[in-house]
């Protein structure tokens, strides 16, 4: 078993519109936007970054609104719900606001004795928010969501898999043992991690798979402090026969991916360097910033995106 992952890095997502998203993010749900930069390989769609007020590893979601896709269509082989942990009893508060400005899907549950408030984002995407006690990770309350209530960073992720065995035995490789079981819900949780320490796997033996589009999750991250660890894990993955990318410099993190066996694309992502690499810490997000290999792009490219507007 590893010991380098530290829980959840970060979560990516596909959306359809820029500004609903950004809107969304910061203003109902009161994250930060953290970045505002471009893909990589498609310069011309945004990759929008929202988190705590740094942006820590364990608290980022982050999407990619590519303005004519289709929305995804719901099956196995992916992450079917992102959840962010809020305080205990903060749950009525959210559902009144979230019901005020027009959230769909809103539903109250209980899951391994957690009080959950399931909805869905602007593009249908799976989301929740669980009741979590004694969660002391740092906050933003820039988005106007009072402290008592602003979310902490991410709870889990919870992916719908028509099979666990081989997922469930990478899970444990990574570092994660299963606590718990509901029903086919299998949970796997990480000691000494950084608060985002829960993966849920949901079997549906008989569930489609997926198609992956607007309101889909595109990959999942995982968090190592910085390079060493990474190069750690990747020979342990390529040992045990995954085929594992070079390591890839996103600009405020390296990353690894590799398909999962259920399907779903896994990262490792380095806690280093950070948002704050070509940023002040109090301007997060505010200017778009692009890779240096898309700066020649800038007036073209800032021409042509949509207008997000601030962060809230
Ligand atoms: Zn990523």
């Amino acid at each position: 078993m590893l010991g380098q992952i530290k829980g959840l890095h970060h979560v990516t997502s596909m959306a359809r519109d820029a500004a609903e998203n950004n809107a969304f993010f910061t203003r109902t749900l009161g994250l930060r936007r953290v970045k505002k930069t471009v893909n990589f390989d498609a310069p011309d769609v945004y990759h929008l970054y929202y988190g705590d007020e740094f942006g820590t590893p364990g608290s980022v979601i982050t999407y990619f609104p590519f303005p004519h896709i289709a929305r995804g269509k719901p099956g196995t082989g992916e992450v079917g719900t992102t959840a962010f942990s809020v305080p205990v009893g903060s749950l009525g508060f959210w559902e009144k606001r979230l019901g005020e400005q027009g959230v769909k899907g809103l539903e109250r549950h209980e899951k391994f004795g957690e009080q959950r408030l399931f909805f869905r984002g602007p593009d249908a995407d799976g989301i929740a928010l669980v009741e979590t006690a004694d969660d002391s990770r740092p906050i933003w309350t820039g988005g106007g969501v009072p402290d008592d209530a602003a979310i902490r960073g991410f709870h889990s992720v919870a992916m719908r898999l028509q099979d666990a065995g081989s997922t469930a035995e990478l899970l444990k490789l990574m570092g994660y043992e299963q606590i718990d079981q509901s029903g086919n819900i299998r949970r796997f949780a990480m000691a000494g991690g950084n608060g985002a320490d829960v993966v849920d796997i949901e079997t549906l033996p008989m569930t489609a798979p997926s198609r992956e589009g607007a309101g889909s999750v595109h990959h999942v991250a995982f968090a190592v402090e910085d390079r060493a660890a990474q190069l750690e894990v990747r020979k342990a993955l390529a040992d045990t026969g995954y085929m594992v990318t070079p390591v890839i410099d996103r600009d405020y993190f390296f990353s690894i991916y590799f398909r999962t066996p259920g399907g779903v694309l896994f990262e490792v992502a380095t806690n280093e360097p950070g948002f704050a690499r070509d940023e002040a810490p109090e301007h997060l997000g505010e200017e778009l910033r692009l890779p240096k290999q898309h700066e020649h792009l800038r007036s073209m490219l800032e021409a042509h995106l949509q207008p997000i507007g601030e962060q809230a």
